[in-house]
């Protein structure tokens, strides 16, 4: 990564009393028009708090081409300069505070997962009726880490994932690109199925499997003595995950 000393005299920063200001009249003004914004709220001292939702802030460094640009970025999300974000499949829209008055527009594209991959990732989380049954209650166990980080895993990896702002900034990820990927790591982390949403998995995938594993392990105990079981388990017990 390159640092160039001339970026931050041409570029003085915005103070965050500005950033706070100018979202603030954004707002009114979005208000004044109906328009409803959908923006990133950081209410505690870290962004994230889950592992996946840490993870997946780490994992921002891999993406800059300026080192700089990410503490930047994190003052802006945790200012409130991510007035607007949208996460839907393969991509991510938001509108972003600066100097100026209007916002920046930011989009953020990421491939989605081929039906291989796919496969791979329901096949590895599906291990264990457990793991599938928990992450769809949206509590994902740590050992399902390789699923998210691995190779071929949730994570883009920098040549699955593309930006674009409406700065002026020549640095692919500028901050305020930076702040938009750090807004989705608070929403992940509210929100982990917004994983599978980003990569175009469809999270019923998981429910079928979940129902048709706890189904297998009952009839597989139907043969078992203790034939009460089933008769004993309600419906909701063996579909419980839905
Ligand atoms: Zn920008």
């Amino acid at each position: 990564m390159v640092k160039r000393y001339w970026d931050e005299m041409n570029f003085p920063q915005p103070t965050d009393r500005e950033l706070k200001e100018n979202a603030k009249a954004t707002a009114k003004k979005a208000a004044k028009k109906g328009k409803e914004l959908h923006p990133v709220v950081i209410t505690g001292r870290q962004i994230t708090k889950s592992w996946w939702g840490n993870a997946w802030c780490s994992n921002l460094e891999r993406y800059a081409d300026f080192d700089n640009r990410l503490p930047r970025g994190k003052r802006y999300v945790k200012t409130g300069a991510v007035i607007d974000l949208e996460i839907t499949k393969g991509k991510i829209l938001a509108r972003v505070q600066g100097t100026r008055k209007t916002p920046y527009k930011v989009e953020i594209r990421i491939s989605p997962l081929s039906e291989q991959q796919i496969q791979t990732i329901t096949d590895k989380c599906g291990k264990k009726v457990d793991n599938l049954s928990k992450l769809v209650s949206g509590d994902f166990p740590e050992e399902l880490k390789e699923v998210f980080i691995g190779h071929g895993g949730l994570f883009p990896s920098p040549k699955e994932i593309s930006f674009n702002c409406s700065c002026p900034d020549w640095a692919l990820m500028c901050k305020h690109v930076a702040a938009v990927l750090y807004g989705v790591g608070a929403r992940l982390d509210e929100d982990p199925l917004l994983f599978f949403t980003l990569r175009g998995i469809d999270t019923n995938r998981f429910v079928d499997v979940v129902i048709a594993n706890r189904t297998e392990m009952m009839l597989a105990n139907v043969n078992k003595p203790s034939k009460r079981i089933l008769s004993d388990t309600s419906l909701s017990d063996i579909f419980g995950v839905i």
